[in-house]
């Protein structure tokens, strides 16, 4: 998708710093950081939200990654929160699929 900024990220047009990125997979930290610890990951290829999946493997790539990223990062010892805003009252902003992974201080439940 052309003028989706998540894409444009993933495919290099916009510099970005990745901490992780494979084939299929790159994470980055939020701009708009929520914890110490905000990174955005993502499929490089467009999805527009959870609900437009249609290959399954989709999640396990993406799981794998985004647990692969926290023990990497030393966050399993304390533990961390994986999120996927899905739709407008689920609070996604961008329309290209992303896991936020939070860590780095006591996370509040229930989310707002
Ligand atoms: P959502 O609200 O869709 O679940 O999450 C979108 C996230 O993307 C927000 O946390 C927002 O701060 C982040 N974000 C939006 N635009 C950019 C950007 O250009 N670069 C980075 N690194 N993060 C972005
Ligand atoms: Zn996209």
């Amino acid at each position: 998708m052309s003028d989706c900024i998540f894409c444009k990220i993933a495919n290099g047009e916009i510099p970005s710093n990745f901490v992780y990125e494979d084939e299929n997979v790159a994470a980055f930290r939020d701009v708009n950081p929520q914890a110490p610890v905000h990174v955005l990951v993502i499929p490089k290829k467009h999805i527009a939200s959870s609900a437009e999946v249609q290959d399954s493997s989709v999640w396990s790539t993406l799981m794998n990654a985004a647990v692969k990223i926290a023990r990497d990062m030393g966050l399993d010892k304390d533990g961390y929160r994986m999120v996927i805003n899905t739709g407008e009252q689920g609070g996604q902003s961008v329309p290209h699929l992303h896991l936020h992974l939070l860590a780095g201080r006591n996370l509040g439940w229930p989310p707002g």
